[in-house]
């Protein structure tokens, strides 16, 4: 038992090791990735029950030479532990204003309003957020309005006060802001009162969950009912099939992101997609 023990241990370590030089190189590569334009801005519409596109979330990819396409899930938390994430998402901020402002100098629909920018916590809570995001969003000619935050609720556990803040000083330029991944994390029914936010996200999770046995429907039905109270919308994440579909648009559910509708895109074939007929 005690040389089992040992190989176990052994075996772990080796792992560990292994593991920790995968991180590194992911890590070294990411530099790179920036400084040789791997990254690239992908976009998934959100819809209306009209299929109709009202907005868009931005969601990054790297274009490894060897590896393919990494997903962010996979060098995001690398981002986060190295510092890297700032300025990634300043980038990222860029990125979609340059879009924004390339687009609107077509005809774009009336009914697009906004591109929704994941903010990580580690970037939004950094001292410098606001003085780093605000000469960015000056240089382009694209109101605020134009711009949606999406924040997660285990920001809000450290520092509440300079969350709001934040938020405030960003809201005044226009911008709105969205609680990502609504009902997985810490959560205060208190925040949701006294923080301007305007779009609740119920995770897929959630989604995923209706028609199954393990019904999350109750669990919809509250989060749909609370954000009519406290006046806010939601978007259903992770839509996969028209049964779900079906039963939020039941419950007055009026947005909509999922494969069901369309998977995400190059920033190229979501423009298309937009111009044609603002409809998936
Ligand atoms: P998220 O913010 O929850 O974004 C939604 C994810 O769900 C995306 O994965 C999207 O492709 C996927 N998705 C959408 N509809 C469906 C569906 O119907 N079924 C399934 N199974 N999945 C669906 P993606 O693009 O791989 O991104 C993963 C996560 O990476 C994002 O989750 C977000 O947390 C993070 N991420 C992506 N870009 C950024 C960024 O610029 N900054 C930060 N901080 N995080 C980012
Ligand atoms: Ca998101
Ligand atoms: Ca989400
Ligand atoms: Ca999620």
């Amino acid at each position: 038992i005690k040389a089992e023990g040992r190989n176990g241990y052994r075996f772990f370590d080796v792992t560990m090791q292994q593991e920790a030089q995968k991180r590194w190189q992911l890590e070294e590569g990411l530099y790179k990735a920036v400084e040789r334009n791997q990254l690239e801005i992908w976009i998934q519409p959100q819809v209306s029950n009209e299929y109709v596109i009202t907005g868009a979330e931005v969601l990054l990819r790297w274009r490894h030479p060897e590896k393919g396409m990494i997903s962010p899930m996979d060098f995001i938390s690398v981002a986060e532990e190295s510092g890297q994430i700032s300025a990634i998402e300043e980038w990222v901020l860029e990125e979609s204003l340059s879009l924004l402002s390339r687009w609107q100098a077509t005809n774009l629909p009336s009914t697009f309003r906004h591109l929704s920018i994941n903010i990580s916590p580690s970037h939004f809570m950094q001292a410098d957020f606001i003085q780093r995001m605000l000469p960015i969003l000056e240089r382009y000619p694209v109101p605020g309005i134009n711009i949606e935050f999406e924040i997660t609720e285990n920001l809000l556990i450290n520092n509440f006060k300079q969350a709001i803040e934040t938020m405030q000083v960003l809201q005044e330029k226009g911008i709105s802001f969205s609680i990502d991944d609504f009902g997985t994390g810490y959560s205060s029914l208190r925040y949701l009162n006294q923080l301007p936010i305007n779009v609740l996200k119920i995770d897929r999770s959630f989604v995923s969950g209706i028609a199954n046995l393990d019904d999350d429907a109750p669990i919809i039905d509250v989060i749909l009912l609370m954000a009519k109270k406290l006046n806010l919308e939601v978007i259903a994440e992770g839509v996969e099939t028209q049964i779900q579909h079906q039963f939020l648009a039941q419950r007055e559910c009026s947005l909509y992101q999922g494969y069901y509708f369309s998977k995400p895109m190059h920033h190229r074939d979501f423009f298309n997609l937009l111009m044609q007929d603002n409809g998936v």
